[in-house]
């Protein structure tokens, strides 16, 4: 009995294969397979193509996932930069933005980083569970299959611990997969006593070490700019966190430059935010391996400039795009509308700003499985009730999946419960999927 499942029919099939890891993209460059079907087995990709084709390759020894009605098809959406895991609320800090108070104000009368800080400290594990397995859960629902989660809001050992055990957990019951990434390095916290980089060498200290044997996280995280820590704290912190075998990821050139030259020169895997990125900095990205990561969530936000993702990808930069969630600067948390504006105003072609949620985001967290509807590639992928692929970004992200696969097990917006990544259990058990 086989085990091969076929998902279609699909009006068009994106599958985002073939395409460039650098560089601008033209919409003519996009693989877009008309009434289009994909086989799956075990979780993987065995084969897209025509439909009616696979359908008779396989003469009836498969199962089908049979698509009723209008759908075009394409890789489950990844976000390679969040904050999601936070206790508290700053609405207070945003509607003091919003009357003109600068940040330094906001903090000042006790709002900004320091605030979710001591309320994600005190928060349980339970309760941070909770609220990242919601947030998780609205991105999933939104057609994210992928998510990144820093942690970095508690800024001690134990809980960093805490927040990188919590992330695990949630991992571990829910059908999306999230990616763990220390932030021990976001700011350095008011209750410590010393120098930025004295709390950078506690983190070395004991944090990491800590990290490497529970085994839970591969990737280390730093905010390089004014406010943060130097260019020259984070290349010493860097140095180390790399000696030990972690994976470097950068926050840089948000306000000041400095990030973006550690990166190339540490090899990281990724360098995000760029909304003050100079043409200096654009060339180094041009000829590195390192993947800018535009965060449009935090230009929204905080009312700023864009990172030139034009500029960027004419240089011949790759590209992803992140939702930077996170309590402050970017409460909103929707991917694909962030990715709409962000394409609009920087006159991105479509193939630009979904290779930026898809294969270019993958290629941000090192993740070579997925991103793509190909052969031996994760059955991640997701539906929207439409038959012309211009229509996604053309909603401007009002337009939500209909449907969404994980490793080829389907959920279908209205229906009761993920059945994603099955061998993990369910997580909601009582329809809190359905809307
Ligand atoms: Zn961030």
């Amino acid at each position: 009995m086989t085990k091969n499942k076929l998902i279609g029919p699909f009006v068009q099939l994106l599958t985002m294969d073939k395409l460039p890891l650098k560089g601008g993209l033209k919409d003519s460059q996009l693989e877009i397979i008309p009434n289009g079907g994909v086989v799956v087995c075990d979780g993987k990709i065995v084969r897209t193509g025509n439909f009616d084709q696979l359908y008779s390759a396989y003469s009836g020894r498969l199962t089908v996932d049979h698509i009723e009605g209008a759908m075009v098809g394409m890789p489950g959406m990844i976000d390679s930069h969040t904050h999601i895991c936070w206790a508290g609320s700053r609405a207070n800090d945003y509607s003091q933005r919003l009357a003109g108070k600068s940040y330094p104000e906001i903090t000042q009368s006790g709002g900004g980083i320091g605030d979710t800080v001591s309320k994600t400290r005190a928060a349980t594990s339970d309760e941070l569970e909770a609220v990242l397995a919601e947030r998780a859960t609205t991105h999933l629902k939104n057609g994210v299959t992928t998510i990144e989660v820093k942690s970095g809001y508690c800024l001690n050992t134990i809980g960093e611990v805490k927040l990188l055990e919590v992330i695990r957990k949630a991992n571990q019951k829910l059908a999306v997969d999230l990616i763990p990434t220390c932030l021990a390095a976001h700011i350095k916290p008011s209750d410590f006593q010393g120098s930025p980089s004295d709390y950078l060498a506690r983190v070395v200290i004991e944090l990491l070490p800590e990290i490497k044997h529970r085994g839970l996280s591969k990737r280390i995280d730093i905010f390089i700019d004014k406010g943060a820590f130097t260019s020259e704290e984070a290349r010493v912190y860097l140095k180390q966190a790399k000696q030990m075998g972690f994976e470097l990821v950068i926050h840089g050139e948000q306000f000041t430059a400095g990030g973006v030259a550690v990166a190339c020169e540490l090899g990281a895997a990724s360098v995000d935010h760029l909304e003050a990125i100079k043409d200096q900095e654009i060339q180094l990205l041009a000829a590195s391996n390192v993947i800018p990561v535009a965060l449009p969530g935090a230009s929204l936000g905080l009312g700023c400039q864009f990172a030139p993702a034009r500029k960027l990808l004419d240089a011949g930069c790759s590209l992803a795009i992140g939702s930077d969630w996170n309590p402050g600067s970017a409460p909103m948390g929707d991917l694909l509308l962030q990715t709409a504006i962000l394409g609009i105003f920087e006159k991105m072609t479509s193939a630009e700003s979904l290779a930026g949620i898809t294969i270019r985001a993958a290629m941000a967290l090192g993740l070579n499985d997925r991103g793509i509807l190909k052969k031996g590639f994760l059955a991640d992928m997701i539906g929207f009730p439409v038959s012309d692929s211009r229509e996604i970004l053309y909603h401007q992200g009002s337009l939500k999946p209909s449907a969404a696969w994980k490793r080829g097990a389907i959920f279908k917006a209205g229906e009761k419960g993920i059945t994603g990544k099955q061998e993990k259990g369910w997580y909601f058990e009582n329809g809190s999927f359905s809307r």
